[in-house]
C-alpha cells in the first residue's frame, strides 16, 4: 500500500469512528498530503529518509506543537499554541513522519482512563462482550486508542507512572516507556520532573523500535537528557561478553517478582501473565522467582512524589504569562488578588487540583519530613529492590553501590501491566459504583515501580482465550536502567 493511501486512510478514521482520541485531528486536507506523496517518492527509489518517512504519527497533547494547539486537555491551556516545537516533533519531523493530531488525555497527565479531561472521556476501542463502552486506560488513552483504531501509524505519549504502559495494555497495543533521560522532554509540559518520560505506542514492538532509535538522542536543550558521554557509559557496561550475549542468542533468565502474584488479578490477566512464562520457557529461557520487598510501599511514594513536583510545575498557571484567564478583578490590592485564584479555580479539573492540595501539603513546612522526604528514602528502596535483582548492575550507579553478583540474578522481570481488565466507563462515571480517586490510583499498583526506578518497561498485549471470546492482557517486561534494547526484544518475543 502507497503512503498516501495508507495515511488517507487512517486520516478518515480519525472523523469516521468517534472514540474522542484527538483534541485537534489532522484536516482531511493540508500540506501534509504533499510531503506524503514525496516521502512516496522517495520509497519507490529506495530512499526513505527513516522507517517513519510519509506515516502519521499521533501526539499527546501535553506535547508542544507549532502547528496545532496544546491544551493538556485543561481548561487553562484550552486555547493555547506554542511558540515552538518540542525536540521529539522536530526529529520525527525530520525523519518524515508527519504530526496526525493532537491526542486526547488526563488533563495534565493525572489519571489513568482519560476521563479527567476539559474535552470529555476517551472511549477504547475495544468494547467488552455486552458492547458496553471500556476505559482506554490513562493518561495517554488518546494516543493508544488512536493507534488502536487505525487513525495513525504510531502515537507519541507520556508515561509518568504508568502512562503509556497502562493505555497499551487496555487497548491491545504495545507501549513502551524508556530508561529516564534518553528521550529528550524539551517542550513536553511538565507533570512531574523526576518521573517524566516521553513514551511510544504503536501496533508492534518492531513499530516502536524504529520510533525509539529516532528519538533515542542527547538534546543540550533538557539538563535531564543524558549526555553523549552518559550514554556511552551505560553501552560500554552492557557490552561485556556476558551481558552483550543476551542480545543475540543467549538464554535469558527471566524474574517473576512474587511481590505482583495478588489476589486482586483478574482470571484473565493471571492467564496472560503465565501464558508468556511458559511461552518463554518453550524458547529455551529460564523462568526464577525474584523479591521485591519494597513494592509495597511504590504506589504510596509515588503519590507523595508525583503530587508535590505536580504542585509546583503547575504553579506557573496563574492567567498571566500562559493560556485562559478568568473574567473579573485582577488584584484590588491583595497580594494574589482574585485573578489568580479565579483563573486557577475556572481553569483546573477537580483532580488537578486534588493533587495540588496534596502536593502543597507533603511539602508544607509541618508535613514534609513525614511524607516528602519519607518518600524519597522510599524510592531510593525502590530502586534498589530493582538493583538487587539484576544480572546488569545499575550503568550509572556510584561504585559503592556496585552490586555482588549473585546467581539467582535475572536478565528482566515479566508481571502483569494492569491487576485488570478495563473497567466499563459507566461505572468510572456512575455515582452508585463510583471508582474513587483512590480506586484509579490503584490501577498503577505495577506500573510505578518501574517510573520511580527510572527503568525501561514495555506492555505488550498478550491474548488469552477466555470463556466466551479471546481476551487480551497487557504483559509488562521490565530491565535495568539502560537495558532498553533488551526490553525491546522481551517485548518482542511475546507478542
Ligand atoms: N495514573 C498516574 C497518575 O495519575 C500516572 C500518570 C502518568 O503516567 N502521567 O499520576
Amino acid at each position: 500500500m502507497s503512503l498516501l493511501r495508507e495515511a488517507e486512510r487512517c486520516v478518515a478514521n480519525q472523523y469516521a469512528h468517534n472514540f474522542n482520541t484527538f483534541i485537534t485531528p489532522l484536516s482531511r486536507a493540508g500540506p501534509w498530503l504533499d510531503r506524503v506523496k514525496e516521502a512516496d517518492v522517495r520509497k519507490e527509489e529506495g530512499k526513505p529518509k527513516s522507517a517513519v518517512d510519509g506515516r502519521l504519527i499521533s501526539i499527546k497533547d501535553n506535547i508542544c506543537t507549532r502547528d496545532l494547539p496544546t491544551t493538556c486537555a485543561s481548561g487553562i491551556l484550552d486555547k493555547f499554541t506554542s511558540p515552538f516545537n518540542a525536540t521529539v516533533v522536530d526529529q520525527l519531523e525530520a525523519a518524515g513522519a508527519i504530526v496526525a493530531g493532537k491526542t486526547n488525555l488526563d488533563e495534565f497527565g493525572m489519571g489513568s482512563h482519560s476521563i479527567n479531561s476539559h474535552f470529555g472521556p476517551v472511549k477504547n476501542p475495544r468494547r467488552d462482550s455486552s458492547g458496553e463502552d471500556l476505559s482506554a486506560g490513562g493518561s495517554s488513552g488518546g494516543s493508544a486508542a488512536s493507534v488502536a483504531a487505525n487513525q495513525c501509524y504510531a502515537s507519541l505519549g507520556t508515561d509518568t507512572g504508568g502512562s503509556v504502559r497502562l493505555p497499551a495494555a487496555y487497548t491491545g497495543t504495545v507501549g513502551f516507556k524508556p530508561s529516564y533521560g534518553l528521550i529528550s522532554r524539551w517542550g513536553v509540559v511538565a507533570y512531574a520532573n523526576s518521573l517524566d518520560t516521553v513514551g511510544i505506542l504503536g501496533k508492534t514492538t518492531a513499530n516502536v523500535r524504529d520510533i525509539f532509535d529516532i528519538l533515542n538522542q542527547h538534546d543540550q536543550r533538557d539538563p535531564t537528557s543524558l549526555s553523549t558521554s552518559s550514554r556511552s557509559r551505560i553501552q560500554a557496561s552492557l557490552q561485556t561478553p556476558q551481558l552483550a550475549s543476551r542480545l543475540t542468542s543467549a538464554p535469558l533468565r527471566i524474574g517473576v517478582p512474587m511481590e505482583y502474584n495478588v489476589s486482586e488479578l483478574t482470571p484473565s490477566v493471571r492467564r496472560a501473565w503465565a501464558l508468556s512464562l511458559t511461552h518463554l520457557r518453550e524458547q529455551g529461557h529460564t523462568v526464577h522467582s525474584v523479591s521485591l520487598p519494597d513494592t509495597k510501599h511504590a504506589l504510596s511514594t509515588y503519590y507523595v512524589v508525583a503530587p508535590a513536583e505536580a504542585s509546583s510545575n503547575l504553579a506557573k498557571y496563574d492567567g498571566v504569562r500562559y493560556g485562559t484567564r478568568a473574567e473579573g478583578p485582577d488584584g484590588d490590592g491583595k497580594p494574589d488578588g482574585y485573578l489568580f485564584s479565579n483563573t486557577r479555580g475556572q481553569g483546573f479539573g477537580p483532580e488537578v487540583k486534588r493533587r495540588i492540595v496534596l502536593g502543597t501539603f507533603t511539602l508544607s513546612a509541618d508535613a514534609i519530613d513525614n511524607y516528602f522526604i519519607q518518600a524519597q528514602r522510599v524510592r531510593r528502596l525502590v530502586q534498589q529492590d530493582f538493583n538487587a535483582v539484576f544480572t546488569a548492575k545499575h550503568p550509572l550507579a556510584l561504585q559503592s553501590a556496585d552490586k555482588i553478583a549473585n546467581e539467582n540474578d535475572v536478565d528482566v522481570i515479566i508481571c502483569p501491566t494492569a491487576p485488570s481488565s478495563p473497567p466499563q466507563l459507566s461505572d468510572l462515571k456512575s455515582k452508585s459504583t463510583k471508582i474513587s480517586p483512590l480506586d484509579a490510583y490503584v490501577t498503577d499498583v505495577f506500573t510505578v515501580p518501574a517510573s520511580l526506578a527510572g527503568l525501561p518497561a514495555i506492555s505488550v498485549p498478550v491474548t488469552v482465550s477466555g470463556e466466551k471470546d479471546a481476551e487480551l492482557a497487557g504483559i509488562q517486561v521490565i530491565g535495568q536502567y539502560g537495558d532498553d534494547q533488551l526490553v525491546l526484544k522481551v517485548g518482542e518475543m511475546l507478542e
